[in-house]
């Protein structure tokens, strides 16, 4: 097995990856593939929280994840993708983990609770939504990774993560609990206390209004219906675009027009290369001399132009989906040999090691 360092994250298939997984996460994968050991893992089980009802779009996002993967530049002689469900070892080690964290810590996890609220889940979420939390614990702890690219809504739920391998470590591989967290592993612990690498972009906002609850710009989400695809085509990124919130007190004498928390003009300043530009006509959009029409017009330009090639190289991959599984079958094997070696040492530390086994997946 590779002796570089290991990356592991991963996107949940409840839809194709959208501008936000870009900056966020998807441009540190692609700058670091060369140098870490990544796994990337498509959770099709965190899916079923709340998708339980529609087992074939989950299959189907499956595939378009991994397809958006091939098209923006991830590569598969250097990367590792693979789909959750069929690494049994993370199920077997959710469990394990489960013993060693708080249920009301699980509960106090603001991501959670975020979606609970923002997804409009109510009462009526299953027991398996938060479990996914210990589930996602697992997921990363099973390749005992360093780093891991994510968004900041991650953040709380790496915070779990690294206290539940300093619980393990500390339980079951006799480390100190004075130990400083880059040590564990030296001094004994099996699972590393892992770092979160946030991305250019650590949230990115999404198209529409803010939320009635709280008053803030929602997170560009698959799930909430403000999203702009790598996969869309030009058309329907003008569409997005021209129909997008921005500030809906403008053009009054008292205030001809915000920039602040004006998702137009975060766009621009994420995306739009010609920042002179955008300062010049965040100026003139303050004092009410340009408007929204033909700001967002440009914003339509600077979007399709960083889509494009993706969506040229996305069509290449539709067109050959058995290509696609391959690629998720020979990762998944991959996937398997060091979930499995985690699994024989996490087992072994809790002197649960009673047989051998050897797994035979694809
Ligand atoms: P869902 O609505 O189903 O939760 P999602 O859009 O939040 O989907 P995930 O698959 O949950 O996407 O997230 C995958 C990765 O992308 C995570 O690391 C997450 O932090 C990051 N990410 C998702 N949305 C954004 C965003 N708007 N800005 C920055 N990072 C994001
Ligand atoms: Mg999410």
């Amino acid at each position: 097995m590779s002796q570089k360092k290991r990356i592991l994250t991963g996107d949940t298939p409840t839809g194709k990856l959208h501008l936000g997984h870009y900056v966020g996460s998807i441009e540190t994968r692609l700058a670091l593939q060369d140098d870490y050991d990544c796994y990337f893992l498509i959770a099709n089980k965190h899916a079923f929280t709340t998708r339980a009802d529609k087992p074939d779009q989950i299959r189907q996002s499956v595939i378009e994840i991994a397809t958006d993967w091939l098209a923006v530049g991830i590569d598969p002689t250097k990367s590792t993708m693979f789909i959750q469900s069929e690494v049994p070892a993370i199920d077997e080690l959710t469990f394990f983990l489960a013993m060693l964290i708080p249920f009301n810590r699980v509960m106090r996890n603001p991501t959670l609770n975020a979606e609970i609220r923002d997804k409009g889940l109510g009462d009526n979420y299953p027991f398996g939504f938060p479990m996914y939390a210990v589930g996602q614990c697992a997921d990363i702890l099973a390749f005992r990774p360093e780093l891991v690219p994510v968004g900041e809504d991650q953040i709380p739920h790496l915070e779990l993560t690294r206290e539940v391998a300093r619980r393990f470590d500390q339980m079951y591989c006799n480390v100190d609990p004075h130990t400083k967290d880059e040590d564990f592993v030296k001094s004994g612990g099996l699972f590393p206390i892992i770092q979160p690498k946030l991305g250019r972009v650590k949230r990115l906002v999404g198209t529409g209004a803010p939320s009635a609850e709280t008053g803030q710009l929602l997170k560009m989400s698959k799930s909430l219906n403000n999203a702009i695809f790598l996969a869309d085509d030009a058309d329907t990124v003008q569409k997005k675009v021209m129909s997008m919130y921005t500030d809906p007190k403008r053009l009054k004498a008292t205030d001809p027009g915000t920039v602040e928390n004006n998702p137009l003009w975060i766009f621009h300043e994420i995306f739009n290369p010609d920042q002179n530009w955008v300062q010049e006509n965040e100026d003139l959009y303050r004092q009410g001399k340009v408007g929204d029409v033909a700001m967002k017009r440009k914003l339509v330009e600077v979007l399709n132009t960083l889509i494009e090639p993706i969506r040229t190289r996305r069509k290449q991959f539709e067109a050959r989906p058995d290509d696609v599984i391959d690629v998720l079958r020979e990762g998944t094997k991959r996937a398997n040999a060091v979930a499995e070696e985690t699994l024989y040492l996490a087992k072994k530390a809790m002197k649960q090691d009673y047989f051998p086994r050897k797994l035979t997946i694809g």
